[in-house]
């Protein structure tokens, strides 16, 4: 396929009238139309008026779909054990599966064509399965919790881990790779010492297993850990080995110099959730000190009951926004970084080479937008346009690794309108079943 339009192959990258050309799974070829139209002159011709890579959600919780708007305006701790865990325990198989469903199909559709995905403790592999079936690019694991957790979710830290290794043997590469595994304690709090270091041996035994979990994101979390531990939370972390170029943390927003140091040191990633920071009041997240110390920032929506929604295009403009007014400074965080957060730095988020950019040999996660708005009128740079002014709805085709998904604003192979339906059975039924007030009740 030769896919034409204004092509934003990387953040310095522009390519005004330009082309990517896809064979099976991967780019061959980026540059100007004309000559790509004439060098491919068999290939299928696509054309919009925004071409850029599939962005990559750093940080969400795809089972969380369910819960979108039963927990506004709370603290985070409140938002957690009266309102999403109960939320999570409740939740049966189909439930989970229609949650996960909804939750890649609102991804793809907003021009994310990868997530690091946080899951639950139970039914973990209606996921698994769901991305497969969806065909989103997914990072993805059960949350192990051995403490502190409400019934139904906690479960002892040997369980966990082995479901977590008969989940790696099922589904670890599975689907040409795109679908890969991480080992996900939920947090300090709620893992004990023997739970986060199990996490760290079972990661070392499966070749590109990698580890994703929350940290340092609100202070009662942070004070918890340390008067538990005497040591601040990502020291914590550090002590029992989950740190490294294969460990990725959400949040990160309350560290100090010596944790900033150990990130920077052991070349962690951190996930940036802005919006869910916001919303959470857990505080402002120091991402400019994490650029300039060289850590790896990558961006991520968090769950549906703390953003509300899943849309990558939010993200990268609240992050530039809240980075500016953190520095008081307008020149920080510009498109071309948080679009750097958004793909390349979420690439290494997620763990998967050669995603995050349209480039030849690359996968090919290619995104179209339509511009066909009047808040895209007049475009003077496009890359301001994709950062600061367009939205997921613009997104108007989505192909991941070479298969088209999402096409003219439609689903390929998928009935969305069964899907939706299914989510709203399953949210209302879990919701009451949980015992969470909402509005609606
Ligand atoms: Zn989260």
């Amino acid at each position: 396929m030769l896919i034409a339009g204004t092509v934003i192959a990387d953040p310095d990258t522009v390519i005004d009238d330009g082309a990517v050309v896809v064979d099976g799974a991967r780019i061959v070829a980026v540059g100007g139309a004309d000559d790509l139209r004439e060098e491919y002159p068999d290939h299928d011709r696509r054309e919009f008026d925004l071409v850029a890579p599939g962005l990559v959600g750093g940080h969400v919780h795809s089972v969380q779909s369910l819960g979108r708007g039963i927990a506004d305006d709370k603290p985070l701790l409140d938002w957690l054990f009266d309102a999403v865990l109960p939320m999570e325990a409740a939740m049966d198989a189909e439930a989970t599966r229609a949650a996960a469903e909804l939750g890649y199909l609102e991804c793809l559709e907003s021009g994310t064509t990868t997530v690091v995905d946080h899951l639950s403790v139970n039914h973990a592999s209606e996921a698994f399965e769901a991305a497969i079936e969806t065909g989103i690019r997914a990072r993805l694991g059960k949350v192990l919790m051995d403490r502190r957790s409400p019934e139904g979710l906690e479960e002892r830290a040997e369980t966990g881990l082995a479901e977590s290794e008969a989940l790696i043997r099922e589904y670890h590469g599975a689907a040409d790779r795109r679908v890969r595994y991480a080992v996900t304690p939920r947090f300090a709090v709620t893992c004990s010492e023997a739970c986060l270091r199990g996490c760290r041996e079972l990661a070392d035994s499966y070749d590109g297993v990698t580890i994703h979990t929350h940290a340092s994101e609100n202070v009662d979390e942070i004070e918890t850990v340390e008067e538990e531990t005497g040591m601040r939370n990502v020291c914590w972390l550090d002590e029992v080995g989950l740190t490294g170029p294969d460990v990725t943390l959400a949040h990160c927003v309350h560290t100090d110099e010596r944790e900033r140091e150990l990130l920077a040191e052991t070349d962690t990633v951190v996930t940036h959730c802005p919006s869910s920071n916001m919303k959470l009041a857990s505080g402002i997240a120091p991402i400019h000190d994490y650029l300039d110390r060289g850590i790896t920032v990558a961006l991520g929506n968090d769950g549906p009951p703390c953003n509300n929604t899943l849309d990558p295009f939010t993200e990268m403009r609240q992050a530039s926004l809240l980075g500016k007014v953190d520095a008081l400074d307008p020149t920080r965080l510009p498109a071309a970084t948080v679009l750097e957060m958004a793909t390349a730095n979420g690439a290494r988020a997620a763990g998967f080479d050669r995603i995050g950019r349209l480039e030849p040999g690359y996968r090919a996660d290619v995104i179209g937008l339509t511009t066909d708005r009047t808040r895209a009128t007049p475009i003077h740079d496009p890359l301001s346009h994709l950062v600061y002014a367009a939205h997921g709805d613009d997104v108007v085709f989505a192909m991941v690794d070479g298969t088209v998904r999402y096409d003219d604003g439609e689903h390929v192979g998928v009935d969305v309108e069964a899907v939706r339906s299914r989510a709203t059975r399953h949210a209302e039924r879990v919701v009451e079943a949980a015992g969470i007030d909402t509005p609606n009740r």
